[in-house]
């Protein structure tokens, strides 16, 4: 799950994105509306967190530009708690309205039931290569009839190769699909994940899924 917080107050910014971040999100940072915009525009997000008082392009402005074409879930965050300011808010299409100053609990349970909101109606579609089975809308996964508990990185690996089944994926592919790092040197956190995941679903059965091209990447698909 993917979020962008669109912020310009660096304390509420850095304390927003640190949270979440720990909550097990992939949490992207920017500074001014245009920035948000563009980073909008480069790259599907689960979820934006805008806040109304920006420079340059304010909140109202960023959100006008991103419902043209989008239909992403948006939080608006004010200090103004004015009621006109939530019409106008929920009038240019935000999901959610936030007043500063908040908690950060307070924030995370309105992420998340967001998410969820945007979860049922795009996604639940349950992943199924051979015998094994990935439930993204419960977070379970299944090998035949036999429950398999993986951690949340190693559900998010394994969803992102059953996503793509039958095809390739590079180590760094993986890296910044999965963990946002775009650091070559920290392509063997891939392999020991990969290692992890292979112990729980793969080696106690008899058809291998997961499957190594050496120095390319990763595929995970059925071969007789
Ligand atoms: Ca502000």
């Amino acid at each position: 799950m993917r979020i962008l917080i669109v912020e310009d107050e660096p304390k509420i910014a850095e304390y927003v994105q640190q949270g979440l971040t720990e909550s097990g999100y992939i949490v992207d940072h920017a500074a001014t509306g245009v920035d948000g915009l563009h980073l909008s525009q480069q790259q599907a997000y689960d979820l934006i967190i805008l806040d109304v008082n920006l420079p340059e392009l304010d909140g109202w402005g960023v959100l006008e530009h991103i419902r043209r074409n989008s239909s992403t879930r948006v939080m608006m965050l004010t200090a103004r708690g004015r009621l006109a300011d939530k019409i106008k808010g929920l009038d240019l299409g935000a999901d959610d309205y936030l007043l500063k100053p908040f908690e950060f609990p307070e924030l995370l349970a309105r992420v998340r039931t967001l998410l969820r909101r945007s979860e049922q109606v795009l996604t639940p579609e349950v992943l199924k290569v051979a015998d094994l089975e990935l439930d993204p809308g419960r977070h379970r996964a299944f090998r035949g009839a036999q429950r398999i508990d993986l951690t949340t990185k190693e559900f998010a690996l394994l969803h992102l190769l059953m996503r793509r089944s039958g095809e390739v994926m590079s180590r760094t592919q993986i890296i910044s699909l999965v963990w946002d790092m775009n650091f070559e040197c920290d392509t063997n956190v891939v392999e020991v994940s990969i290692r992890r995941l292979r112990a729980k679903i793969d080696e106690p059965f008899d058809n291998r899924l997961i499957h190594t091209l050496r120095g390319v990447g990763y595929v995970l698909e059925e071969r007789q």
